[in-house]
């Protein structure tokens, strides 16, 4: 079996195949696994902050169960100074490295087409080395974003694929800022439209990397996260990226520097990078968990499943990607 996305629901469901005794590859196409869970790292693989999502919250109960474990293990924590939130330890990607462990997992692999053939799928995969390469399976699993995962049902299912095409999905511009300054009395989680300043209207909140439990930190620094709001960002789009880390950057100053009380000074401003995640979160999902063709032979998981009016983001994601495990282990028996 082939899942296509290494992301929290890819992995939930390829982990949870692998401990039923299914056969089971994950392809992704990026340097890394985890999707939108993901961490920065230098190219010395030094972590930077989480990029994706900072934290996550849990309400369904066979997930809170599943938290426990990974706080068993120590690859998650509750994060007190964010009302309890989980986080991963010592940074967000440990939970997608846990959910990997003994599974066959291959990052850098873009999968470009998929199609039937002699009873079979066949996945055809672009590695990031530029080689091609082709995988025969009897079933698949989409955990893409819904418009990738309908590019690549594509004729297959009709059905499925315009369902899929219809999720829209917002886009988020994220900054990353490391300031030399502990800024004591910066709370770990601002939410930006609770300070009166004119900073709101472009950014959403402030996370400190730095706060989060379990990272190793310089008692002089600190890292800050910016989420830019989605309607701003929605606006922004297509802003070049030198505009986009001006813009926020200077929002970012000016927020920090109305709640200290004091001007920040820019000399004080360390490294800053920029990032524009395209497809942050589905503005509406679906409701049902996964879906499927009518032979079971593809199945589609991932966040925008298991709509319940508004996006749970992780939460979603792992209970979609069990739900396709079930859904594959049922009619495999
Ligand atoms: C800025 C931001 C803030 C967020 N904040 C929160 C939060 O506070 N709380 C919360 O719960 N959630 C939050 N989320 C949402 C959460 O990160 C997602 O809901 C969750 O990670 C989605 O997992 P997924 O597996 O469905 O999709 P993804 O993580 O998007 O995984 C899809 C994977 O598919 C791979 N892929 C795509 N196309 C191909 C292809 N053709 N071939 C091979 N691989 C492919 C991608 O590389 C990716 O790894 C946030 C997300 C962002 C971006």
């Amino acid at each position: 079996m082939v899942v296509i996305g290494g992301g929290i629901s890819g992995l939930s469901c390829a982990s949870m195949l692998h401990r039923s005794g299914i056969n089971v590859r994950v392809l992704d196409q990026g340097y890394r696994i985890g999707g939108r869970c993901t961490t920065r790292r230098t190219h010395e693989g030094e972590v930077v902050a989480d990029l994706g999502a900072p934290c996550f919250g849990a309400v369904d109960p066979v997930f809170i169960e599943e938290i426990e474990r990974w706080i068993g293990s120590g690859s998650c924590a509750r994060w007190d100074g964010a009302g309890g939130a989980f986080v991963g330890v010592p940074t967000m990607d440990a939970i997608v490295d846990r959910m990997a462990q003994d599974v066959d997992v291959r990052s850098g692999c873009r999968v470009e087409r998929v199609f039937r053939h002699d009873g079979a799928w066949v996945v055809e995969v672009e590695r990031r080395d530029g080689a091609r390469m082709t995988e025969r399976c009897e079933r698949i699993v989409l955990a893409t974003h819904p418009r990738e995962a309908a590019r690549l049902i594509g004729e297959h299912s009709d059905t499925i694929s315009s369902m899929l095409g219809s999720v829209e999905t917002r886009c988020v511009w994220v900054l990353m800022m490391r300031i030399n300054d502990p800024l004591e009395g910066l709370p770990a989680m601002v939410d930006a439209g609770e300070v009166g300043d004119d900073s709101e209207e472009i950014i959403a909140r402030i996370i400190r990397d730095d706060h989060k439990p379990g990272r190793v930190c310089e008692t002089d620094s600190s890292m800050l996260v910016i989420h830019a709001r989605e309607d701003w960002s929605a606006a922004n789009r297509e802003l070049d990226r030198v505009e986009a880390q001006r813009v926020l950057t200077q929002h970012t100053r000016s927020l920090v520097s109305s709640m200290l009380g004091h001007d920040l000074d820019d000399q004080r401003i360390g490294d800053v990078q920029v990032h524009r995640w395209g497809s942050a979160h589905p503005v509406e999902g679906l409701p049902q968990q996964c879906e499927t063709d009518d032979d079971a032979s593809i199945v589609v998981c991932g966040d925008a499943f298991g709509w319940k009016g508004l996006s749970l983001g992780v939460q979603s994601a792992w209970l979609s990607g069990r739900a396709a495990a079930m859904r594959l282990i049922e009619t495999t028996k």
